[in-house]
């Protein structure tokens, strides 16, 4: 066996770094928010089983020192749940020492799924579910073409926590633009108050030029933020955000300030941290070390 057989550009989460990647769609079934670049002009499509087959037998024998396994690529929670059944099931058969199984989901695939459903995904080794949010504002979810609006987003993550599965959330600083940056903020703490993830992390925009934002910056229709101003968003997120037990990250590569905060205990001292931020007295990362 000549290693594993990924097509593409296969993305997984931060904290799936030490994972087992194991593709087994390709692509995205989404594929139309406007600031993705990730799997332009690419057909999504189930990976043939025979592949996963051979994928799962070469991390056996290959990969026995990893824990978890992540399945890509974007929003495989959309796959019908027989294929779903027979993926972790090969997956407990030959790497019967995995902890954890983790997917991307969105709000339609997980809507898709009934909650006996995601229990039994639950039960078979699915640990966590990452769900892109972006925004919690239904302006900014229309006009970013996110595909659910604010009342779908809540229920599709109360479903997973119902399920036992856990939940990470991603949002996005920057994204609404500067005039709508604190309504947007305001409206995401509260959907992420709603939902109640154990992971929220907040990643700051970057504007990718072959993406329909991208095209909208270079028309001049949508306004870059200053590093200040994402600042005081972030904190104005983390604000109206109550977890009743979870983590806070801000300490993605493209973020200006790193911050894990441990909600509900930190969450007042990160504030105190934010204020002093925007006093400026604590420095910022420099805007090259931003790089991803
Ligand atoms: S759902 Fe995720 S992967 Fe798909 S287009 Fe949107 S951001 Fe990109």
């Amino acid at each position: 066996m000549d290693g594993m057989h990924y097509e593409g550009m296969v993305i997984r989460p931060p904290s799936e770094a030490n994972s087992i990647i194991l593709q087994v769609t390709v692509g995205c079934s989404h594929n139309k928010c406007s600031f993705c670049g990730t799997y332009k002009g690419e057909r999504f499509r189930f990976k043939d089983e025979r592949i996963i087959d051979a994928d799962i037998r070469y991390a056996a024998q290959n990969l026995s020192f990893l824990r978890r396994v992540f399945l890509a690529d974007g929003d495989v929670l959309i796959m019908p749940q027989p294929k779903l059944r027979w993926i972790l099931n090969r997956i407990r058969e030959d790497l019967p020492w995995i902890q954890r199984v983790g997917l991307y989901g969105n709000a339609k695939s997980i809507l898709r799924k009934s909650s006996e459903e995601l229990q039994e995904l639950r039960s078979l080794g699915l640990g966590i579910v990452y769900l892109g949010l972006e925004s919690g504002d239904p302006q900014v979810l229309r006009e970013i073409h996110k595909g659910a609006g604010a009342e779908r987003m809540i229920e599709a993550g109360r479903r997973i926590r119902a399920a036992g599965i856990k939940l990470s959330v991603t949002v996005l600083l920057g994204i609404a633009g500067r005039e709508r940056s604190l309504t947007h903020a305001r409206a995401t703490g509260e959907v992420l108050s709603a939902m109640d993830p154990n992971y929220v992390g907040a990643l700051t925009l970057m504007i990718l030029p072959n993406t329909q934002l991208g095209d909208k910056v270079k028309r001049g229709e949508f306004e870059l933020m200053e590093p200040m101003e994402l600042l005081a968003e972030l904190g104005e997120m983390l604000r109206h955000t109550h977890l009743s037990q979870g983590l806070f990250l801000a300490n993605h590569a493209s973020n200006y300030l790193p911050l894990k905060v441990r909600m509900p205990a930190g969450k007042d001292e990160a504030l105190a941290l934010f204020d002093e931020a925007l006093g400026g007295r604590v420095r910022l990362k420099p805007e090259w070390l931003r790089a991803l």
